[in-house]
């Protein structure tokens, strides 16, 4: 299996260098060169399998060579291992015709454990298979650090240095991201947005030699391995509720567009999903993209579900390569257009393509607050903000077919939006009960590149 850039231009890669890069050197995205597809009788089969049995079978045919069966087994069993629900992504209905699929069973509580996990294991098997060490930067607007830090903490091979927005992420976020106390944990507060954070961490990949100085890796949502690990979700959840004899709906609260394309990815390879509804807050560039046809960044405005405070999205560039036909060159055309201008207007044909691929929605403050308390009402589920978002759009989008709205994370890790909305207080789960105990470690540091690469190179080990 072989890996292409978005932009067209760099190296093609095997699943295993395209995982360990993160980003292009040409600065796009790597996808699949092609895209494998399950057949009705395969899809039917993982009825009734454990998530890690039906996990190996979605995944395995684009790892290739890159991982044994038996390493690949071997590192979906532990990555799901601490999961605190057997099911690992269990399905609650909501309403006759509605399902809230949880992803937030995690050990940080939001869905991001699903792919971190596993990347975590993968990196480990091959970097000591390969003698390297490399070092992670990631960005984060909170659960994406949060997910990094665990999944990395104490591994031999690997500095993990998360930098996540100051000031602005929840505070069970910020003590998930600086309470380990692993020597190869950093956890840096950057002092600007998430935007900012994804900029900087751009510049660091196209600074050829402090990347290749220190071995630069991302874990960020553009890695491919990321994006691969959150199919897996789509094809339990659609057999479960009658795939694929039965067509499945599907909205996603969405950002950085990495959850929703996996869902895009699970409909190439074969599943009947019939909508795909991409859900956002108030930073609703995709809502606006979709309905405007022109892809123009506005400010970042914070809202209760921060972890969706994006004006630039990122994976969205993989779904305008499948909208121009895959052209690279058309896409990296577009990206420079978006670096000098702050925006472009899409194609006529890639604007079909889109419309034909996936709905919108967007949701107030207000809204968001009161889809909370509602669903409380009417079914006693206590959302997170993000889900909140989610389950509105979906509300909207209620049809004939079943939908399904993703729970991207655990109402406990946005005690105080939940509990403004419902006067409830969600607690955490026992097994992490004591982090408001632990001792915090972080660094502030300036929105400034060279600043940055200074901490990296001093504080990596050697
Ligand atoms: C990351 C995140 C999102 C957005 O997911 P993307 O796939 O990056 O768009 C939504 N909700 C929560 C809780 C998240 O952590």
């Amino acid at each position: 299996m072989r890996y292409v850039s978005t932009r067209g231009q760099a190296p093609i890669l095997s699943f295993g260098e395209a995982m360990l890069t993160g980003l292009a050197r040409d600065g796009g995205l790597y996808v699949p060169e092609t895209i494998p597809t399950l057949d009705k009788d395969a899809i039917a089969a993982l009825a009734g399998l454990s998530y890690e049995d039906a996990a190996f079978r979605v995944m395995r045919p684009f790892v290739g060579d890159a991982f044994s069966d038996d390493e690949f087994r071997s590192a979906i069993a532990k990555a799901y291992a601490g999961f605190g629900h057997a099911a690992r992504a269990p399905l609650v209905q909501l309403a006759p015709n509605h399902f809230l699929l949880e992803l937030f069973h995690g050990p940080t509580l939001a869905f991001k454990d699903f792919a971190m996990q596993l990347i975590g294991q993968l990196f480990q098997i091959a970097l000591q298979r390969d003698g390297r060490r490399v070092t992670i930067v990631g960005a984060t607007s909170g659960d994406t650090g949060s997910a990094a830090i665990e999944a990395f903490r104490g591994l031999d091979n690997v500095d993990v240095f998360i930098l996540f927005p100051h000031g602005r992420v929840s505070e069970v976020q910020r003590r998930q991201m600086t309470t380990p106390s692993e020597g190869n944990v950093h956890a840096l507060a950057l002092d600007g947005t998430f935007d900012d954070c994804q900029s900087r961490l751009k510049d660091m990949f196209n600074h050829f030699e402090f990347r290749d100085a220190v071995g630069l890796a991302g874990v960020n949502s553009i890695n491919w391995a990321r994006v691969l690990a959150q199919v897996v979700y789509y094809f339990t959840s659609a057999v479960s509720l009658g795939a694929p004899h039965r067509k499945v709906s599907f909205t996603v609260p969405t950002g950085n567009f990495g959850d929703i394309f996996a869902g895009y990815i699970a409909k190439r390879m074969g599943l009947p999903i019939e909508k795909l509804v991409i859900a956002t807050n108030q930073n609703d560039i995709l809502h606006r993209c979709l309905t405007t046809g022109r892809y123009e960044m506005g400010g970042v405005k914070p809202s209760i579900s921060p972890s969706m405070d994006i004006e630039i999205s990122s994976n969205f560039e993989r779904a305008l390569f499948e909208a121009y036909g895959r052209d690279g060159g058309a896409v990296a055309q577009l990206m420079d257009e978006m670096k000098a201008k702050g925006g472009f207007a899409v194609s006529q044909g890639a604007m079909e393509w889109l419309g034909e691929t996936f709905a919108s929605g967007r949701v107030s403050e207000d809204e968001t607050r009161a889809s909370i308390a509602d669903e409380r009402a009417a079914s006693g589920e206590l959302l997170c903000p993000h889900s909140a978002v989610g389950v509105k759009v979906a509300k909207d989008h209620l049809g004939a077919v079943p939908m399904v709205t993703l729970a991207t994370a655990h109402p406990a890790k946005f005690p105080d939006a939940v509990e403004a909305a419902t006067g409830i207080r969600p607690g955490l789960p026992p097994r992490m009960a004591d982090l408001f105990d632990r001792a915090e470690r972080v660094t502030r540091v300036p929105n400034d590149l060279a600043a940055l690469e200074a901490i990296v190179h001093e504080r990596r080990a050697r």
